[in-house]
């Protein structure tokens, strides 16, 4: 089976160490693996042959193709660290000459590259994503999509993990349902051969969860959340320090989109006085004198700082967005608080990731493998999970579609449905 994996959507914390174990596992389970640069949109471009320039693909380590033959215990210590094709700038260096991930002079051109062992190496503790994600406007299109079935094709790749969100996982698993169609296509307009036809009637498709928000439904957790959660406490942990000093309120705004998780665990972990998340919207008639009250009562028992976490998408029943410059003029007009704001935008995203960021990507990185290759017709595409510690298995389009829900009812005020949906025990 030939693999490849991409990472699309909103870079997280975690994707480098999804590339790292498909490579890595596909590797040892004797399949041969690929990355597609820049998401979908490296799919649509595909592979520009013509100038010559693509290269012989990197040998599999022996050991692997030995693990393959069932002697899995030497393998480690006898692998081959040769050079890996991402490696190959000249510059010794794996992100580059231009420093974005990726070596623009040996990779001009091509969006789907064949990788080895050796290219992934360390990989887990890189943030952002190295092989470079995209919105791509053209994968929405049928046509964009039969572009990017031909390019597959044209390598003869005919398995891909792809790492993102809800919208990434949704392009997937219509990319999947519609192969054949896209195949068909692809023989009338005479571009591929029957034959090619033949050995790719179907497309396996498995999706992992690469989002800093854990807004999807059907997962406990999503790759790159943990890792942003430590960001924000570090930064609370911070201006906690400040704050004291100068008797000050801050207030924060971090991301999460429609999602409160980051706001009120980031709560949980570094403290606040008052968090605003979408989920629990306060009354908005209410919700000045209820935040008033609660931070007078914390001063009048001695605390000399004010933290309110308020989550981007955090709203009032009423739907009105909640603004921390709002915010911060309630508090400084009503409790004459020194208040200052501070939003910390994209330092959420970056940076190394967490140790659970690289463990988590790591085990749903073999669990997607083995998902690939246990792939047929007949079941449906797998998005790669985690429930109460157990690594699992879920049908990709119920997990969308349950996350969808979730977004319909909280704009449609209706709460306590949008909490059940995410959680079934909180219904009980
Ligand atoms: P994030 O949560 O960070 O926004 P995401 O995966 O939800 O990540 P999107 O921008 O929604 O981000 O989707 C990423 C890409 O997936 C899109 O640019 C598009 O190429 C593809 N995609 C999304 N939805 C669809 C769809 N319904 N049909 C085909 N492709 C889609």
């Amino acid at each position: 089976m030939k693999i490849a994996v991409l990472t699309s959507g909103g870079d997280s914390a975690g994707m480098n160490a999804v590339v790292r174990a498909v490579v890595k596992v596909g590797i040892l389970k004797g399949c041969e693996t690929w990355i597609v640069r820049e998401g979908y949109e490296g799919l649509v471009r595909g592979n520009d042959h013509a100038d010559g320039s693509y290269p012989e693909p990197p040998t599999v380590p022996e050991a692997a193709s030995e693990a393959h033959h069932g002697h899995p215990t030497n393998l480690l210590a006898n692998l081959r660290f040769g050079d890996g094709l991402l490696l190959r700038d000249g510059t010794g260096d794996h992100r580059g000459a231009d420093g974005s991930g990726n070596s623009t002079r040996t990779l001009a051109g091509r969006y789907l590259v064949r990788v080895g062992w050796d290219d992934v190496r360390g990989w887990f503790a890189e943030g952002g994503t190295l092989i470079g994600t995209a919105r791509s406007a053209a994968f929405r299109t049928p046509e964009g999509r039969t572009e990017a079935a031909f390019n597959l094709i044209k390598e003869g790749i005919d398995a891909i993990a792809v790492c993102g969100g809800d919208g990434s996982l949704t392009g997937a698993d219509l990319f999947r349902a519609e192969w054949p169609s896209l195949v068909q296509r692809l023989v009338d307009q005479k571009r591929i051969t029957p034959e090619q036809q033949a050995r790719h009637k179907h497309l396996r498709i498995v999706g992992l969860v690469g989002s800093i928000d854990n807004d999807m439904c059907m997962t406990d957790l999503t790759i790159g959340a943990p890792t942003a959660l430590h960001r924000i406490c570090e930064a609370i942990d911070n201006i906690n320090s400040t704050a004291a000093s100068h008797s000050r309120a801050f207030v924060l705004e971090v991301m999460g989109r429609h999602c409160g998780w980051l706001a009120l665990m980031a709560g949980l972990a570094a403290g606040a006085d008052f968090i605003f998340i979408p989920e629990r919207p306060p009354d908005a008639k209410t919700w000045e004198d209820e935040m008033c009250e609660t931070v007078h009562r914390h001063r009048e028992i001695g605390k000399r700082k004010t933290i309110v976490i308020v989550a981007e998408g955090a709203i009032d029943g009423d739907l009105n967005p909640i603004r921390v410059d709002k915010v911060k003029d309630v508090l400084r007009d009503r409790l004459g608080l020194d208040t200052r704001v501070t939003t910390l935008g994209h330092t959420q995203r970056g940076g190394s990731p967490c140790a659970f960021d690289r463990i988590l990507p790591t085990l749903q990185g073999l669990e997607a493998v083995n998902a690939l290759l246990e792939d047929t017709p007949d079941t449906p595409s797998y998005m790669i999970g985690v429930r109460e510690n157990k690594i699992t298995r879920v049908p990709l389009v119920e997990a969308v579609k349950m996350t969808k829900a979730v977004a319909e009812a909280i704009n449609n005020k209706d709460f306590k449905k949008a909490m059940s949906l995410r959680d079934p025990e909180f219904a009980q």
